[in-house]
């Protein structure tokens, strides 16, 4: 039976059309097992590469039994927001960890990357700030700037002298923020922060970079980009997430104490939306507490990616400009992206196409995420797949 559309949602089903002709309609897979290197989609058993599990947490004994215990002593849901009914002693654990852990003054947690930058932006500038925001910069970035309801001012992507520029023709401010994503997850290249930090320094001008990518990725055992360029108390405001490389869910804001102080009063989705969950805390704990203790899993990360990267490249593959392990191959138009991804499916490899407006238009590609959770075997059998599609649509 065709379903009838009302009138007034007419709009909404010739967009989606639209969406199917031009390629960019998002298909979504069902997976039936847990999340890992090899997983079960649609009924088959395949090779996963799609996922931000950098390192292979996300099914990690440790932390299925870690979320166990928790439950078992506190039950499961927060009750409240925590201004209202209280904070959990695990929560605030876990603030003191990972305050410890990434080297920063103080730790507030939210309930994901994307609401931590809907939380700080707004609460720092407002009407009459500027912000200085990267092109490129992720979405949950860009509303959280929309909200702040600051002039927005958009840079070249990774480009400090036009970030310079920018600066001095915008003489009318009253307060200034600098934002930037750490690692831009599409590319996988780094953002510029030691340059970024010396220009907000230089002007007095607060400074934030989201590191989602970069958490349990970069620096030493994965404690984050300022970590890895050592700029630990230079940089105003880290955002990350624990819905990536710590494999659960979850986002934090590191940073100055006074900063974090402000956002327990002022940080609307902490203010007005629930805590993680009991077991989500506790895992991340363990997280914590397994990356404290060893880089064992970080170094395999960067290992497979390295390798992944240096065999497309022999291959003939673009793989663009990645300075770490996500790898992008760059396809051009949506339509080939999808056709592609469909055909690794085939092949037992599971590669999502990535296309406008998550990119720019011509700019589709395969999205490979590399894991601490694949063996050397998946890699071999993942390029093996890659060399056989590619040459089947002329790609290489
Ligand atoms: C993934 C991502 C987020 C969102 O994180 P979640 O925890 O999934 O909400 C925010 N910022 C950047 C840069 C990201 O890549």
């Amino acid at each position: 039976m065709v379903e009838e559309i009302p009138t007034r949602l007419a709009y909404l089903q010739e967009q989606l059309q639209e969406l199917h002709a031009s390629g960019l309609y998002n298909h979504i897979r069902t997976i039936e097992s847990a999340m890992d290197g090899r997983i079960r989609v649609d009924g088959r058993d395949v090779l996963n590469f799609c996922a931000n599990n950098y390192l292979g947490l996300a099914n990690h004994p440790r932390l299925r039994e870690a979320a166990k215990r928790a439950i078992d002593q506190y039950g499961i849901g927060p009750g409240a927001v925590r201004t209202i009914a209280g904070t959990m002693s695990l929560h605030v654990q876990l603030e003191e960890r990972l305050a410890k852990f990434k080297g920063a003054e103080a730790v507030i947690t939210l309930q994901s990357g994307f609401t931590a930058n809907l939380a700080t932006i707004p609460a720092l500038v407002g009407r009459g700030d500027v912000i200085f925001s990267d092109r490129l910069n992720h979405a949950s970035i860009i509303d959280g700037c929309r909200l702040s309801r600051a002039k927005i001012v958009a840079y070249a992507h990774n480009d400090v002298e036009d970030l310079r520029r920018k600066i001095a023709e915008e003489t009318e401010y009253n307060r200034r923020l600098i934002v930037t994503d750490g690692v831009f997850s599409m590319d996988g290249d780094i953002a510029p922060l030691p340059q970024l930090v010396e220009v907000a320094q230089e002007h007095d001008i607060m400074l934030m970079v989201d590191d989602a990518h970069g958490e349990g990725v970069l620096g030493k055992g994965g404690r984050g980009i300022v970590d890895h360029f050592d700029l630990h108390g230079q940089v105003d405001i880290e955002v990350g997430t624990m819905s990536k490389a710590f494999g659960v869910v979850g986002g934090i804001v590191a940073g100055k104490k006074i900063i974090v102080e402000w956002l327990r009063q002022r940080g609307r989705p902490f203010l007005f939306s629930s805590a993680m969950t009991v077991p989500d805390a506790a895992a991340c704990l363990e997280a914590v507490d397994i990356l404290e203790n060893s880089d064992e899993l970080v170094q395999r990360l960067w290992h497979n990616g390295d390798f992944f990267k240096t065999e497309m490249k022999k291959l003939g593959f673009d793989v663009g400009q990645s300075q770490t392990p996500i790898v992008p191959v760059m396809l051009g138009e949506a339509p080939l992206a999808q056709e592609f991804s469909r055909k690794l499916f085939e092949n037992g490899v599971f590669a999502m196409a990535i296309g406008y407006p998550t990119v720019p238009k011509g700019m589709a590609r395969i999205r490979v995420m590399n894991t601490a959770a694949h063996s050397q075997q998946d890699l071999e059998e993942a390029l093996a797949a890659f060399e056989k599609v590619g040459k089947e649509l002329g790609v290489i």
